[in-house]
């Protein structure tokens, strides 16, 4: 199969479908790898390392779309690229359609099978090419907390992990899935002073025991996220409800009960976040302030660390990915895992949840 990798066009995205490493692996499966003249410049890959993987370089986005049976990408494709797709390629990349209507048309029409990252499912329930985001984020979102709880950065010049003879910060996570695991982890390891609210018991105890009674947990209650939210530093927002908008947890009255200057990181911000207050923010203009709280709610914030986060990705992806080079559209039908990934095909919506969010027929 020709497998190709174009350079990433949407604003501020550095990441890029495939490592040289990954290219590596479809070459050594038998295909042809197509790269898009450097596709790798913004994780430090060069041409010269996807050529010594065996890949050919390209020198536009055209060649890699008009040649490849499979394309590979991390996002969305953006409306330019919709024309580019033809039917009986495969689109293999995150897609998030169900709030996206415009894209589902846009690939609609182009009638390409698209297999969305977000939507491929484990055996425990999981979601293994969306997990490895996750990761990234819980773990930055205590790194970006720190950063805005500086004085210089508005916040209330607090170090997390205080010193000596000066008690630590404490910071507050409602939710404790894999971002609020992650967030927990690096706030311990800074030396904060950790709490983690969750509605599923199963899952408090389990965040008890990997972390040895470190962290506290406490069951998720209005009651307790206002007690909790009013004590903190830093405040995480890392709740999920699959296929939901995110439930607005914490109110914009209980700001005027926080530490003036306290933080508030909405990782959660993807599906509409868990702050009354939050509105999604970028890179280049992350933080803002409301009743004297500094709020952060990067919608993206795996791409401020392109190099980690194409990894984890491609880490996660290539199994699947060389399955569907391997043996095209056969792989989708003898993995239902796989088969949970396809969103798009010859014009249809194949996913139950994309079609019912969107309204279209399934
Ligand atoms: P997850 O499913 O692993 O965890 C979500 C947790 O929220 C679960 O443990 C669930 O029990 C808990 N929860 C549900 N209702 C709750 C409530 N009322 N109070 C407290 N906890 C509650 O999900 P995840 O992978 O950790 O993702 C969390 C959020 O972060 C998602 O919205 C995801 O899309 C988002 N995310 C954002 C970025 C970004 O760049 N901003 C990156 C990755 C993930």
């Amino acid at each position: 199969m020709r497998v190709g990798c174009p350079k990433e066009i949407k604003n501020h995205e550095y990441r890029v479908g495939l490592t040289p490493a990954a290219a590596r692996e479809y070459v050594t499966h038998g295909h042809t790898v197509l790269m898009e003249r450097g596709a790798g410049a913004g994780i430090g890959a060069s041409d010269d390392a996807y050529r010594a993987a065996g890949a050919e370089i390209v020198d536009a986005a055209d060649a890699v779309f008009a040649t490849a049976d499979m394309v590979v990408k991390v996002k969305e494709p953006q409306p330019g690229e919709w024309a580019q797709l033809r039917e009986g390629q495969i689109l293999y990349t995150y897609l998030h359609l169900a709030p996206d209507p415009k894209q589902a048309e846009g690939l609609l029409a182009s009638g390409v099978t698209g297999v969305a990252y977000e939507t491929v499912t484990d055996n425990r329930g999981g979601l293994p090419l969306l997990a490895p985001m996750s990761e990234v984020a819980g773990r930055l979102s205590v790194q970006a907390g720190a950063s805005a709880l500086e004085k210089a950065h508005g916040g209330r010049g607090l170090l997390l992990g205080g010193v000596p003879g000066v008690p630590p910060g404490k910071v507050a996570i409602i939710g404790g899935g894999v971002v609020g695991k992650e967030a927990a982890r690096i706030a311990l390891g800074v030396g904060a002073e950790v709490t983690i609210l969750d509605r599923s018991i199963p899952r408090l105890r389990e965040l008890d025991e990997l972390f040895g009674g470190r962290v506290k947990t406490v069951y998720s209650t209005p009651t307790a996220v206002e007690e909790t939210v009013f004590e903190a530093d830093l405040v995480i927002g890392a709740v999920l409800i699959p296929g939901a908008t995110t439930p607005k947890l914490v109110t914009r009255k209980m700001l005027s009960g926080m530490k003036k200057g306290a933080v508030l990181v909405d990782v959660a911000i993807d599906q509409g976040g868990c702050f009354e207050t939050s509105h999604a923010t970028t890179h280049a203009e992350p933080t803002y302030e409301i009743d004297g709280v500094i709020h952060y709610c990067v919608a993206n914030m795996p791409g401020a660390v392109p190099i980690t986060s194409t990894h984890a990705l491609n880490n996660a992806t290539l199994p699947f990915g060389l399955a569907l080079a391997d043996r095209s559209f056969a792989a989708l039908v003898a993995d239902p895992h796989l088969l949970a990934g396809l969103n798009v095909h010859r014009g249809s919506i194949t996913n139950r949840a994309v079609a019912e969010a969107l309204g279209k027929k399934y």
